[in-house]
């Protein structure tokens, strides 16, 4: 089987700085990889070297089988790609523009308003770019990308300047285009908004890969706590509290709330005792550590350079 994302051992060197520092990772057709890290990390140099605009100084970078920077445009075909900053001629309208990247592309023509209209532009597909909000380029960039129905889509930070309602619509494109066998690698600051939308997570910092997997692989690898918040009736909170054995770290909240952070085994241990009749609470929430926890976590525990 061909990986349509093979790195190995990438690095990439701007002089004395190690942009990309022994990366290796394998993305399968439909998977979503977020790329996350502070800016510095790599992620931008990382998806030049899959687009083949950068060469890698070590290692080997191949996308669907070929190297992307050889030369050969054919496997760039297959690529789109979304930068950080979109920017079109303003003068051009939205239906010009996606005509202008068909031809770039080499691809047929026709198809444009098609595309608008999956973007939901097909109102303002003879309007000019620049009269267009921030949102409504964004989604022409991603139109942009989507030419030609490539298998693999680069998207660097595209939900910057989405409103919560454009988020979730950018999402669910992603997930059309993932159950299509797309595989899909964004790099985001939006942690939150990845649990859910990115099927694995990359985590870089300084160039270097420090945590990759599911949400759930990263928390089992870092065995965070889960907060667990049981709530009872009004002024009940002592009685919980005795039921609960005062363990160290508990927290009253209020006077019918606590809370407490169990590890993975002290987790199931409580599952089993909140089964039983005698359990003074009426509600309960567990709430397991989110992406930024983990990130946070991972950052902490990364070797010093
Ligand atoms: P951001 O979140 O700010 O976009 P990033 O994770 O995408 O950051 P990169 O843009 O890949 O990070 O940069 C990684 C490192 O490489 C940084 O220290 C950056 O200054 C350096 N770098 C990137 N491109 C070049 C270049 N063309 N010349 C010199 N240094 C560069």
């Amino acid at each position: 089987m061909i990986f349509p994302i093979v790195l190995d051992e990438v690095e990439r060197h701007y002089g004395p700085v190690k942009a990309v520092d022994g990366v290796s990772f394998c993305a399968q057709a439909g998977e979503v990889v977020a790329l996350v890290g502070h800016n510095g990390a790599g992620k931008t140099t990382l998806i030049k070297l899959m687009l083949g605009l950068a060469r890698p100084s070590a290692g080997r970078v191949a996308m669907l089988g070929q190297d992307p920077a050889d030369g050969d445009v054919s496997v760039r075909k297959h690529l789109g790609y979304l930068p950080e900053t979109v920017s079109f001629h303003p003068a051009l309208t939205g239906r010009e523009t996606l005509r202008f990247y068909v031809r770039l592309k080499g691809g047929r023509r026709g198809g444009e308003d098609a595309l608008l209209e999956r973007l939901g532009l097909a109102h303002a597909a003879g309007r000019r770019v620049g009269t267009y909000s921030k949102g409504m380029r964004q989604r022409l960039g991603l139109a942009q990308a989507m030419i030609g129905e490539p298998r693999v889509m680069l998207l660097d930070e595209p939900t910057t300047g989405l409103d919560p309602e454009l988020r979730q619509q950018f999402y669910a494109l992603l997930r059309e285009m993932q159950a299509g066998g797309t595989t899909i690698l964004l790099s985001s600051h939006a942690l939150n908004e990845l649990e859910g939308n990115a099927t694995r997570v990359v985590i870089l910092d300084g160039g270097r890969k420090i945590a990759d997997g599911s949400l759930d692989e990263l928390r089992r690898m870092a065995r965070l706590p889960t907060r667990i918040r049981l709530r009872t009736a009004d002024g009940g909170a002592p009685r919980l509290r005795a039921w609960m054995g005062e363990p160290p770290g508990l927290r009253q909240i209020n006077g019918h709330i606590v809370e407490i952070d169990a590890s993975p085994e002290d987790k199931a241990a409580f599952l089993r005792r909140a089964a039983g009749a005698d359990a003074p609470f009426e509600d309960l929430d567990m709430m397991p550590p989110g992406l930024d926890e983990l990130y946070a976590h991972f950052l902490a525990q990364r070797a010093p350079r």
